[in-house]
This record gives C-alpha cells, sequence and structure tokens, in this order.
C-alpha cells in the first residue's frame, strides 16, 4: 500500500495538531513512526524519502489515515492506517498474499477473487496486553 504524497495527505487531513505537547507526540510516534517500515529511510539518514504522514503532523493537521483509537492513551491514541512494522516480514511496504497452506487443495483460484485492500487488525507485534488498553 503505497503511502499519498504530501499534498495528497495535506488535502485530506484534519484541521488541528493531533498532539497536544512533543511528549504525546513522541509516545506515539515511538510506538509506531519508529519501528515502521514507512519511516525507515529517514532512521537510516534519507529524511526527504520518510513518511509524509509525519510531516502532515509536523505542520499542525492531523492525517486522515490517523483513525481515533484510545483518547486517552499516550502510546494508542490513533491507529495508523499505513503502520507496518518493520520486523513484520515481506519485501517492502507493499501488501502481500497470503501463501497458501501447505498441501491445501484449492476449489477455486484466488487471483480473481484478490483485491488490494486496506489492513484495520493489528499486526502481531502492536497487540498490547488488556491491562494496557485501559490506561487513562
Ligand atoms: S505510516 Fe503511520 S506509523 Fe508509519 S511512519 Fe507513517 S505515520 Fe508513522
Amino acid at each position: 500500500m503505497t503511502l499519498p504524497t504530501y499534498e495528497q495527505a495535506m488535502g485530506t487531513s484534519r484541521e488541528g495538531a493531533p498532539f497536544s505537547n512533543g511528549t504525546e507526540g513522541e509516545c506515539w510516534m515511538g510506538q509506531h513512526c519508529y519501528r515502521c517500515v514507512n519511516d525507515k529511510p529517514a532512521r537510516e539518514g534519507r529524511e526527504q524519502d520518510g513518511c509524509v504522514l509525519i510531516l502532515v503532523a509536523l505542520d499542525q493537521r492531523t492525517p486522515a489515515e490517523w483513525i481515533e483509537d484510545q483518547p486517552f492513551s499516550l502510546y494508542h491514541r490513533y491507529r495508523c492506517l499505513y503502520f507496518r512494522d518493520e520486523d513484520d516480514g515481506g519485501g517492502g511496504s507493499e501488501p502481500e498474499p497470503i501463501p497458501d497452506p501447505p498441501g491445501q487443495l484449492a476449489l477455486a483460484p484466488r487471483e480473481p477473487l484478490e483485491r488490494p485492500a486496506r489492513m484495520f487488525a493489528p499486526t502481531a507485534q502492536d497487540v498490547r496486553p488488556v491491562t494496557e488498553a485501559v490506561t487513562p
């Protein structure tokens, strides 16, 4: 799933800064952006290839791709639709089809039925303990 351009992200963003202060922003970004494949180039010194959604946030607007999750949690205030942990595996930021289970027979070919889709379910690394889900 390719990130939008900066202009597209700014055009769809919501008015208002996503965080009240730097601490809130650092906590959320530490949980997401600092381990996301989409901002990995910036962590490797290529800031110009970093995530444009962060730039939108730094411009005091809230990206449309950040969905309100837990408003009182420092670490899970938003769920970014483009988040992908750099340790999830795979070749890049594009989604890859789930491989067929070994030895599984297929009744019909999968390809015509598959289409690009956004994942709203958390990735394995983003699953948090229940006690953290009620953090004030
Ligand atoms: S895609 Fe989302 S989680 Fe990943 S770096 Fe960009 S804003 Fe952060």
